[in-house]
């Protein structure tokens, strides 16, 4: 008989709705380790840190919080950001800071379209739609490179400036790292995104690496297109997608696009990996703090849960992220919907819900 294993996770709700949809993910997930009579378990510590945290203490995160989450399995992470506190200082604080200290450089944004739930995209109705967007997620636009009260640089007041950092290696892990994924998909494709007609250094950088991979996998169709082309191509022609590899703001963006085409942001997962293993990966829904309609139990718990999944994957547990997968469509299906995807069905009802459907 194989051991029994147990998964070290450190669950860190932080702000809004953060909360309520990390519970709803531990929820299902002690659900299902508790289905495998023994097979697995969960062992959780749940961290305070976030905006409330700051407004106590004056800090986002304790001074050795990445020191102790530095051994857990994997990290579970809610939402980040509050009106009383500025986004960039809750942002870098926390979020960004566990990111970059923890080399989590790749970030994948899997944009699925769920039975019942109704896209804005005419094409949904009648075609199987899913695609990933790889995001490069330790430099280019997010390398916080630049400062304030340059003086003497333009025509009077402040003058700010905000550099995007690409580099080769950085560069050519994530999109390695794309081949690599598109050659597991029924579509073996990637598609590159840049702006790389106006932004004339990094940006062609990034091309000319792609084009130097690309070699390395000539089985992998390609493409590389502009942002801008891109975000048309979301929306008139996403079945022609498979794996979109982009620059962290670049993909930002596109995967925010993708997940409210999909129906709503609260149904989009995401995961932020080490892929070396020699820190723990991230594992969040890609929305954020949403404070409209926090504290109300009206979250949508489906991006948390598929961030779930996807931590599943990272355990070597792939027959039971299928099985959560599975519940979520099983869920949508049969019409447990929050208010975000046209229902009236809480947090807690679609919780229920989910894991009602486990067993099927
Ligand atoms: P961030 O800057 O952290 O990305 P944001 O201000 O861009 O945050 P969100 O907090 O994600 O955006 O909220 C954007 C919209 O999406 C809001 O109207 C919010 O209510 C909705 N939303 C976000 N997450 C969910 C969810 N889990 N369920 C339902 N609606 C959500
Ligand atoms: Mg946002």
């Amino acid at each position: 008989m194989t051991q029994p294993r147990t998964f070290r996770i450190a669950a860190i709700p932080a702000d809004g709705v953060g909360a309520e949809v990390v519970a709803a993910g531990r929820t299902v997930l002690d659900a299902l380790a508790e289905d495998s009579r023994g097979a697995f378990s969960f062992d959780w510590e749940e961290f305070p840190w976030g905006c409330d945290y700051y407004a106590k203490t004056g800090k986002m995160i304790d001074d050795d919080g990445l020191d102790r989450l530095k051994d857990f399995d994997a990290i579970y992470f809610g939402a980040v950001g509050w009106p009383n506190v500025p986004d960039h200082i809750s942002l870098w604080g926390l979020r960004l800071k566990i990111c970059q200290s923890f080399d989590q450089w790749a970030n994948i944004r899997p944009v699925h379209f769920l039975p019942g739930v109704q896209s804005p995209l005419r094409k949904a109705d009648d075609t199987e739609l899913d695609w990933v967007v790889v995001r490069e997620n330790s430099e280019g636009e997010y390398a916080g490179l630049g400062g304030r009260n340059l003086s003497g640089r333009g025509p009077g007041g402040e003058v700010a400036l905000q550099s995007a950092l690409f580099t080769e290696v950085g560069c050519e892990r994530i999109m390695r790292f794309a081949f690599d994924l598109a050659r597991t998909r029924a579509r073996c494709k990637v598609s590159s995104v840049t702006k790389s007609n106006a932004q004339q250094y990094g940006m062609v950088l990034w091309d000319d690496v792609f084009k130097r991979v690309a070699q390395d996998y000539p089985d992998v169709e390609t493409e590389s297109v502009l942002v801008d082309a891109m975000s048309a191509k979301f929306v008139l022609k996403p079945e022609d997608l498979s794996v979109v590899v982009a620059s962290n703001l670049n993909a930002d963006i596109l995967s925010d696009l993708g997940s409210a085409l999909a129906g709503s942001l609260g149904l989009a997962a995401s995961a932020n990996l080490n892929p070396e293993r020699r820190f723990p990966s991230m594992f969040e829904p890609v929305h954020g703090s949403a404070p409209d309609i926090a504290g109300q139990g009206l979250a949508n718990p489906i991006g948390a849960v598929g961030s779930a999944a996807l931590m599943l994957d990272h355990f070597g547990l792939p027959e039971q992220a299928a099985r959560l997968h599975k519940a979520i469509q099983a869920t949508t299906a049969a019409g447990v919907l929050t208010r975000d995807v046209g229902g009236t069905a809480t947090t807690e009802e679609v919780t229920k819900a989910l894991i009602a459907h486990l067993a099927d």
